[in-house]
């Protein structure tokens, strides 16, 4: 298989360098993902209203003349009169802009070869799919003002991966039918070939299955909690009504399919078993395990704790109904793949279940992570049974595999995957480091709130998933990559839209483009062409790339200003007293040092327009600010550099301690200093578990090893547990002042979060963002 494909590529490139001999002007084609050759003219071809089009007889005429006829739709507005031709060979007379499509038996199957010149445009492919391709490299090529015009090229492509994936999690927030249009539509245009929708969850089970009616009429709904964020979200009481949800009906999920199919995406369902079901054991609660002693609902945040509220293993009843599942997901859809997840399934019930216990014997299982490889194994031989693959996510190699399950590799880097290659399995890379659309994709401060770090649109580019260390063997498994989208912080489409774009089209290039082609200036300047014409279907983006992520340490007793835009093609411009900035402020060339408080202020401009938001940084001088900080964590650095964090945790101002044990840092001011008073900039987030510490101790010193005097200052864990997410200043006032130069911090554990809390036992984590000295 892959020797064909070397082959096919060298017959590409020789075909190629043959048209080449009429040297074209050589720049860069406007399309994302970037073909594996290309050529672009100066002249363009202006497509009439009226054209030819010459179908060789060896293609499906109506598939053929629907691609042509999506293509229409895309661009909206020319060819009101086509005229179908059967091509043949010894007939090429055609007039300007009338289109052939030839079959070329030794292109790959979505590979193509397009000729856009006086002589019309000519597309070469030896199946449908890579016609279909062709006329969306077509369309990128176009400008949005004008989308009859076409530059001349010489275009010879083929993809590098073959599952080129995007994952939608409609089950946290549900998507209407047209948007998942508009979706395919999107992916398409990039050619990417695989949508995986992750269509149950603990948040809304989202098909209509037509055996357990209860799966729509309860699982589909969950109470009203969107006036808070997502992890704020307390689970349902009792009679509380369910108004927020969806599901997509049998009827609708065949349109979403043929919709889809049209456009060469494959559509696979996922169906996550055994955790992540508490919106199906809502509706049929006695298929969870006798053990759970909690009311089971459908869950509008995070759950509280029901996340381990999971099907029963020792049931058969659950069996029978994965597999009445089953049946029906299996006809409505033509993928030959099914996801059975598998992922975060924690076991505290089952380790509790009499039932569970009873398999584990009957089956000879010793280990709780064995009973999901029976309950793994016992699914994948049914859905194999259905003449369809299984798929799974990474956890499924804690334990034995089903047989030839394909593994989604997501935990970090996906690594866990490998573990599964090295059995010979063929897995997908959906790295939640850097392919999880949910996290934030530049400098926090502008950003909707979401979980955890920045996977920015140059991370996602940047991502090669092939690593030098691999066995040989993982790249010959390795079917491709996927972007994966979990919709948490999700209410509206725009709120999808504008987490997945632009940087799908990153990934686009990730999963299609040769590495060698990947150029991240040449891709920011086709991406704004792409981006256009996503706009121009009213689909919203980011433009998170525009912004400026900060850097600010302390050196030499002052404060070093790092400034970063990852677009390579914009300057930025910065102001020190406050003022905001315009194209003509002084241009940021090299870091900027501050001694004393200072108010800078920065956008990025290009050809003198404003391009990102202006970033505010304030740096507010104290005694501490420029001094250096000894700590076993890297991260207290920032607690004297003068500049405040936001509200959002993980927006690198803060550091962060995870861990039981009290922890102390020490601060030397450089000589002895007369210190009134000192305080700790402290970050609460309740839902997230960041609390404050249990108590703050102070202690002096002049000459760094006798410390002293001791100020402490002490919660209750009221005052620790408080709902809300808010930054305090917490000081504490040295008595009488002192003249000392050492200053050491010590600070204790909060506790776990409490049995009411909205996480239950969960470690918390304190985090804090400045040290203030007076
Ligand atoms: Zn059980």
């Amino acid at each position: 298989m892959r020797r064909l494909f070397k082959y096919a590529l060298t017959l590409i490139i020789f075909l190629l360098s043959y048209n080449m001999e009429n040297a074209m002007a050589q720049s860069s084609l406007p399309v994302v993902p970037k073909p594996l050759m290309a050529d672009v003219g100066c002249e363009k071809l202006k497509i009439a209203d009226s054209i030819n089009v010459f179908i060789d007889p060896s293609f499906n005429l109506n598939e053929a003349q629907s691609i042509l006829s999506i293509y229409k739709v895309l661009n909206g507005l020319f060819f009101n009169d086509v005229r179908y031709h059967i091509y043949n060979r010894n007939d090429e007379k055609v007039d300007e802009g009338d289109i052939i499509m030839k079959n070329n038996s030794n292109l790959p199957e979505e590979g193509y070869k397009l000729s856009v010149s006086r002589k019309g445009i000519v597309i070469e492919a030896s199946s449908e799919v890579g016609l279909f391709y062709a006329f969306q490299t077509l369309f990128l090529s176009s400008s949005p003002e004008d989308k009859s015009c076409i530059p001349f090229m010489e275009v010879a492509d083929q993809p590098r991966f073959e599952y080129r994936g995007f994952m939608l999690d409609v089950s946290r927030y549900f998507l209407p039918k047209e948007d998942v249009f508009k979706i395919i539509d999107c992916m398409s245009l990039l050619k990417l070939n695989k949508l995986h929708l992750h269509l149950t969850d603990d948040n809304g089970w989202r098909i209509e299955i037509k055996k357990y009616p209860a799966l729509t009429s309860v699982g589909a709904w969950r109470v009203n909690r969107n006036n808070l964020a997502f992890p704020d979200r307390r689970n349902s009481v009792k009679g509380e009504p369910t108004p927020i949800g969806g599901f997509y009906t049998q009827e609708e999920i065949r349109e979403i399919v043929n919709y889809a199919q049209q456009r060469y995406v494959e559509i696979i369902p996922e169906i996550d078993m055994p955790g992540h079901s508490n919106a199906a054991l809502a509706a049929y609660p006695e298929l969870a395990c006798p053990s759970v002693d909690k009311q089971i609902g459908v869950v509008p945040g995070m759950g509280q704790g029901s996340g381990s509220i999971i099907l029963c293993a020792g049931n058969e009843k659950v069996f029978k109904f994965l597999e009445d599942v089953i049946d029906e997901v299996a006809v409505l859809f033509p993928s030959k793949y099914i996801h059975i997840g598998g992922d975060e399934a924690w076991k505290d019930y089952w380790k509790k279940c009499p039932r569970c216990a009873q398999r584990m014997k009957e089956e000879n299982i010793l280990h709780i992570e064995e009973l999901q490889s029976y309950f793994m194994r016992r699914i994948s031989t049914y859905v194999k049974s259905k003449g369809k693959n299984v798929m799974g996510w990474d956890e499924l190699t804690n334990g034995t595999l089903p047989d030839d399950v394909i593994i989604f590799g997501w935990q970090g880097m996906g690594n866990a995957a490998l573990k599964a290659a090295a059995q010979g399995h063929r897995f997908v890379l959906t790295p939640a480091r850097l392919l999880y659309l949910i996290r934030y994709q530049g400098p926090q401060w502008f950003e909707p709130l979401t979980y955890f770090g920045n996977n920015t649109l140059k991370d996602v580019y940047m991502y090669e998933p092939v690593q030098s260390g691999w066995d040989k063997k993982y790249e010959s498994l390795l079917m491709g990559v996927q972007a994966s989208m979990w919709t948490e912080f999700c209410n509206i489409p725009h709120d999808v839209y504008y987490q997945v774009f632009p940087r799908l089209v990153a990934l686009a290039e990730v999963a299609w483009s040769q590495k060698e082609l990947k150029d991240w200036n040449s891709f920011v300047d086709r991406l704004d062409n792409v981006l256009l014409h996503l706009s121009a279907k009213g689909i919203n983006y980011s433009e998170a790339m525009f912004n400026i992520q900060h850097k600010a340490v302390a050196e030499n007793g002052k404060i070093k200003v790092d400034l970063n835009c990852e677009r390579p093609d914009v300057e930025i411009r910065y102001t020190t007293d406050g003022m905001e900035p315009d194209a003509s402020s002084s241009l940021y060339r090299e870091p900027l040092y501050v001694d004393s408080s200072t108010q800078i202020r920065c956008a990025t401009y290009k050809n003198g327009v404003k391009k990102g938001e202006t970033l505010k940084l304030d740096v507010d001088w104290n005694l501490a600010t420029g001094k250096e900080i000894f700590s076993e964590n890297p991260a207290d650095k920032v607690l004297t550099n003068g500049i405040r964090g936001s509200k959002k945790q993980s927006d690198f101002e803060w550091t962060e301690w995870y861990s039981k044990d009290d922890v102390s840092f020490i601060v030397d001011l450089g000589k002895k200093t007369n210190i009134k008073k000192i305080g700790l900039g402290c970050l609460t987030h309740y839902a997230m578990g960041v609390n404050k510490p249990k108590y703050i101790v102070v202690k002096l010193s002049s000459d760094g090893k006798k410390y002293s005097t001791s100020v402490k200052k002490e919660f209750s864990d009221k005052e620790i547990f408080k709902v809300g997410n808010f930054i305090e200043d917490i000081f504490l006032d040295i008595p009488d002042g002192k003249n000392v130069r050492y200053v050491q911090i010590v600070y204790a554990y909060p506790g776990d979060c409490p049995q009411d809390h909205i996480k239950p036992n969960q470690q918390s984590r304190c985090r804090f963002d400045e040290l203030i000295i007076k």
